[in-house]
């Protein structure tokens, strides 16, 4: 991509001294819930409204959006409050009405980006365009379908771009209705340094109480911004009810969030450490997670062996694997020492889960 630098003026632009944020319904509903929202949310630190006009729903026969009808709407919200204006667009057709309706800022859902063709269609119909485009992480955790969009929209000469973590989704339930992971996003970040990065701690929770810890770990991972739902009646939104929060809770969000600034050579260092350290939290939890997962399937061993009446150590198995994560080890820069003590730990700790099996 040439020229990424200018990928961020648009944010840049802005000149907040706070991140970005881009708020307001899962879905525009009426005229009036529309037009109270975001009155609701005029002189707080939304810089963008949003709504949704077309609804990607997974399932047919739920409210599917408003459609077109609801353009109308957010121009009345931009003329009336002078925030800028927002909308998902999932091909074409809807490309062409949003920008009719000059919304300011066009994004593509994540049921969007898993397809090429959708997202060229929709590159193609955004050709030069000056508004902000925002790309949303695909549904599934695939880095390159990812990257693959922010390419096409960069090839299609749209020069504001950005994108949103939102999420994955997975087929194990966890507690999250999207996973966050996290290391895709700190990977993309790499990958594209000067590309704004917004997240959306509502996708990502499905539940407003996770909200604040979602989005204070983006901030901490350098984030540029935050995209939350809001909305008057929360619990009776026709969409995503559980996740959206009142207008007078994100406000208080952004006063507890901490927020770091870049603004001396300190402030940097500061930052670029908090970023690293935030990166070691990330994969830390996620070698808990894993090592947790491993005893599981230790504990599955042990109840074999139980009714097999077997015994629990087998040496010759064990020290096949030590030989292979050695050599796995080089690969990745560890020495064998350490190799070598951290198997041995957790080989340990295997043992006394299957004993306590055995035991039963
Ligand atoms: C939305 O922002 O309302 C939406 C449908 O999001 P996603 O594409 O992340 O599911
Ligand atoms: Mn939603």
């Amino acid at each position: 991509m040439e020229n990424k630098k200018e990928l961020r003026t648009w944010l840049d632009d802005l000149q907040l001294d706070h991140p970005l944020v881009i708020a307001g319904p899962c879905s525009a509903e009426t005229e009036e819930q529309v037009l109270k929202i975001a009155h609701e949310l005029k002189d707080t630190d939304v810089s963008y409204f949003r709504a949704g006009i077309w609804k990607p729903r997974t399932r047919p026969g739920m409210f599917e959006g408003v459609g077109a009808l609801g353009l109308k709407w957010l121009q009345r919200v931009k003329a009336e409050t002078g925030m800028k204006i927002a909308t998902e667009v999932a091909n074409a057709a809807h490309v062409k009405l949003a920008l009719e309706h000059d919304v300011d800022l066009l994004w593509i859902g994540a049921r969007s980006t898993v397809s090429p063709f959708i997202v060229q269609e929709i590159a193609d119909a955004l050709k030069g365009t000056d508004k902000v485009v925002l790309i949303k992480n695909p549904v599934n955790p695939d880095l390159a379908l990812w990257l693959g969009a922010v390419e096409r929209l960069a090839t299609a000469d749209i020069k504001k771009l950005g994108v949103i973590h939102r999420g994955f989704s997975t087929y194990e339930k966890t507690k999250y209705r999207n996973t966050p992971e996290w290391q895709l996003a700190i990977e993309l970040q790499s990958k594209f340094p000067d590309l704004p990065i917004i997240n959306d701690p509502s996708h990502i929770t499905g539940k407003r109480d996770m909200i604040f810890d979602v989005s204070q770990k983006a901030l901490d991972l350098n984030f540029d911004g935050l995209m939350i739902e809001t909305h008057y009646d929360p619990e009776n939104a026709w969409s995503d009810a559980a996740q959206q929060v009142t207008p007078s809770v994100l406000v208080q969000i952004m006063k507890d969030l901490k927020i770091r600034k870049e603004t001396d050579e300190e402030a940097e260092y500061n930052n670029a450490l908090n970023t690293l350290r935030a990166n070691i939290d990330v994969i830390d939890n996620q070698i808990i997670e894993l090592l947790g997962k491993r005893m599981n399937v230790v504990d599955g061993i042990g109840t074999l062996k139980r009714q097999k009446n077997v015994s629990i150590l087998q040496s010759k198995r064990w020290n096949e694997i030590l030989g292979a994560m050695v050599l796995e080890g080089q690969d990745h820069g560890l020495s064998e020492e350490f190799i070598l003590k951290m198997f041995k730990a957790i080989h340990q700790e295997s043992i006394n889960h299957q004993e306590k099996i055995i035991k039963k």
